[in-house]
């Protein structure tokens, strides 16, 4: 069919557009919901409860929505024209270069966008759930896309020391920035991953090979200049079909003597944040979402709303927290890409909670960072 035909009959256009967005959608669906059941666990440990046969669960069980939701969603959202377009201006700030590669000590956060942060503590940087590309999703010409460039490149990232995965979907397990970092000037960063993304990295990123290792929920382990853990999250994993779960989920603490930092990944609400706060008493910084989280019914058991991100800030005990997974790939949830910054602003005042206390930053900004003496 040529293109011509096409742009002299649009209602045509439109009526494929449809017919490819409800493809995409059975697809995505199918992505969902089919699971892989003869699949066999080579983590498993019948003495953890979060480990089954097949995969992983949660600490914590929920009801996941039915296929029937998710079909529901999708008819709902495009009836609806969801989601809008932002209307405030996210477009990213210059990043300070200079100050990222200064040799230096101080503390610093980077947000460079979604749940990509550039953390420096004690001389070390730190990046997690690296995403780099136009789109997250499994597929080239489809999917959630950028609503704005990285806020720092590839390209202009300092020597990574140490990279954090927090689970295997799309929007925070990117190939081609993995790839990229594992091919970085002076040899690959360590990479640290929930158990079965091993695996997964030896398979697609021959260079990572000796730089990769896997945690389950609260393994410690000492690295050059840090004592790092991994913690649970209330969430899942999937990356194709019939995989669902099969790899496992969660978040990353690093310690050193006077900083500690949390990351969350991405997490619905539940009391895993308070077993992460009784657990290690405080953090200095905790990197918490704050986006994709509407309709609530669909995406309570997975996305906290910044409501509750910040109950999870008061649950894990953190002095400061920097909102993440927001802003930047539009289509992935049915709230505008800027909504989370009102929503932040009227939970924080009903907590009591300043600016000071969560705070968002646009792309590619950095706040410097008091240290503490959590870490002792
Ligand atoms: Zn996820
Ligand atoms: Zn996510």
């Amino acid at each position: 069919m040529q293109p011509a035909f096409f742009l002299r009959h649009p209602s045509l256009m439109k009526k494929s557009k449809i017919l490819l967005t409800t493809f995409l959608a059975a697809y995505m669906s199918a992505l969902f919901w089919i699971s892989g059941c003869s699949h066999k666990n080579p983590h498993y440990d019948p003495a953890k409860p979060h480990h089954t046969p097949a995969g992983f669960q949660n600490n914590y069980p929920h009801s996941h929505p039915s296929r029937l939701d998710f079909w529901r969603w999708a008819v709902q959202r495009r009836l609806a024209g969801l989601p809008k377009p932002p209307t405030q201006d996210l477009s990213p700030a210059a990043p300070d270069l200079d100050f990222l590669f200064a040799d230096s000590e101080e503390t610093a956060v980077t947000w460079i966008g979604h749940a990509t942060v550039l953390l420096r503590m004690g001389g070390l940087n730190i990046l997690t759930d690296p995403h780099f590309s136009e789109r997250a999703s499994p597929l080239s010409w489809a999917g959630p896309r950028r609503w704005q460039p990285p806020g720092v490149a590839l390209a202009d990232l300092p020597r990574i020391d140490l990279v954090l995965i927090s689970h295997n979907h799309y929007d925070h397990l990117d190939l081609a920035s993995v790839r990229a970092l594992a091919e970085q000037h002076g040899g690959p960063p360590l990479f640290l991953v929930p158990l079965g993304i091993k695996q997964w990295v030896h398979r697609n990123v021959p260079k990572a090979r000796g730089h990769v290792l896997d945690f389950d929920w609260w393994d410690r382990r000492e690295i050059p200049g840090a004592t790092v853990h991994f913690v649970p999250a209330q969430h899942w994993s999937q990356r194709a079909l019939g995989d669902r779960n099969r790899t496992l989920w969660g978040g990353w603490v690093v310690q050193q003597p006077d900083f500690v930092f949390y990351f969350a990944g991405d997490m619905g609400y539940s009391r895993d944040a308070l077993d992460i706060g009784e657990r290690f008493g405080g953090f200095d910084l905790a990197a918490i979402p704050v986006g994709a989280y509407e309709p609530r019914w669909f995406m309570r058991n997975q996305h906290v709303n910044p409501e509750e991100a910040v109950q999870v800030h008061k649950d894990v005990r953190a002095r400061q927290s920097l909102g993440i997974h927001w802003g930047t790939f539009q289509g992935m949830t049915d709230e505008p890409l800027d909504q989370p910054i009102a929503d932040l602003e009227s939970a924080l005042k009903k907590h009591n909670l300043s600016e000071q206390d969560f705070f968002l930053l646009r792309h590619g900004e950095t706040r410097r960072l008091k240290n503490s003496r959590l870490g002792q």
